[in-house]
């Protein structure tokens, strides 16, 4: 008999996600089907796509073979069934309070910096770059955790090392590194291209560094299609370029530069985008969707 999810305290609710206690080492990560666009979490979920990344999270960590908080696979008896396919059991971990960020081509906030400064992270990066330009190597951004609402905040190597201590940033940019590349390369053998992503390290009660939260999904991350990629614009978003092109175009009737937040999807563009979530998790892993656990079938 699976467990009903009210008999799990509540520890969290992100905007995204939430979290549970199971016990004292031990939480539920329940991803909802909520869905983020121009900084708004919209009214109208996209159904599956809990499911969709939790499955892509949990093929990529068994791909990358790094250490993860990974307490359990996607039918672990203590995942009730009202969440099966979208929770997952965790290991309890200390967090670094650091976004790790890697990215292996120029775009977002990245973008943004070097525009105005050159640099990334206080990385210098050679002129002449474009919206999309792949770098020369692949570099880490940390970013600082910002509280709900706001943007987080792009400091430097030497900010991170100064607030987690020297030794354990080094071990997250090498790890961030390793595990971008790992991935980006993954990817690139299906046609997609991983420009940016965000990795979450927490540490065990003895001392080792797992990698932890959600890893390689479309919401930590920028997927391009290789096939439409350009550098010189905007490049479209793998997952979410269907839901911003119709919040963005006539129809939708929305101001995205007013306070009013975005109208309900139309059916057609949840269809459009559900459909989108799966082609980027089958395209990526090669398995199928429909044998993922908790689907209505
Ligand atoms: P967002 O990701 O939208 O910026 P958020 O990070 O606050 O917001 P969620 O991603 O929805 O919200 O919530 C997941 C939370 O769980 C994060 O705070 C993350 O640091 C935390 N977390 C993930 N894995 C673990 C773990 N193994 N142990 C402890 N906390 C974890
Ligand atoms: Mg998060």
């Amino acid at each position: 008999m699976r467990p009903q999810l009210s008999e799990y305290p509540p520890i969290y609710s992100g905007k995204v996600r939430e979290l549970y206690a199971i016990d004292a080492q031990h939480m539920l990560l329940v991803a909802s089907d909520r869905i983020s666009a121009y900084d708004h979490i919209l009214t109208t979920p996209i159904p599956d796509k809990g499911r969709i990344l939790t499955a892509m999270s949990v093929f990529f960590f068994d791909e990358l073979r790094v250490p993860n908080h990974l307490a359990g696979g996607p039918d672990d008896d203590r995942i009730p069934a009202e969440v099966l396919g979208r929770a997952l059991v965790v290991k309890r971990l200390e967090m670094a309070p650091v976004e790790c960020v890697a990215r292996g081509y120029l775009a977002g906030s990245g973008l943004a910096e070097y525009r105005a400064t050159g640099t990334v992270c206080g990385i210098p990066l050679p002129a002449g770059l474009v919206d999309g330009s792949r770098l020369p190597q692949p570099i880490f951004t940390p970013a600082t955790k910002a509280a709900l609402g706001e943007h987080d905040e792009n400091v430097s190597y030497e900010q991170i090392a100064a607030t987690v201590g020297a030794g354990l940033a080094a071990r997250l940019r090498e790890a961030t590194l390793d595990v971008y590349s790992r991935g980006a390369e993954i990817a690139a053998a299906r046609g997609i291209l991983l420009a940016d992503t965000k990795f979450e390290f927490g540490t065990t009660p003895s001392g080792d560094l797992l990698l932890a939260d959600e890893v390689l999904t479309p919401d930590s991350s920028r997927y391009w299609d290789a096939a439409d990629y350009e550098p010189g614009r905007t490049q479209p978003s793998f997952d979410k370029q269907i839901v911003r092109n119709w919040l963005t175009g006539p129809e939708s009737g929305w101001d995205r530069t007013s306070d009013t937040p975005p109208p309900p999807l139309p059916a057609e563009v949840v269809d459009r985008t559900r459909a989108r979530y799966i082609e980027a998790y089958e395209r990526v892993s090669g398995l199928s969707f429909a044998d993922w656990p908790g689907g209505s079938a």
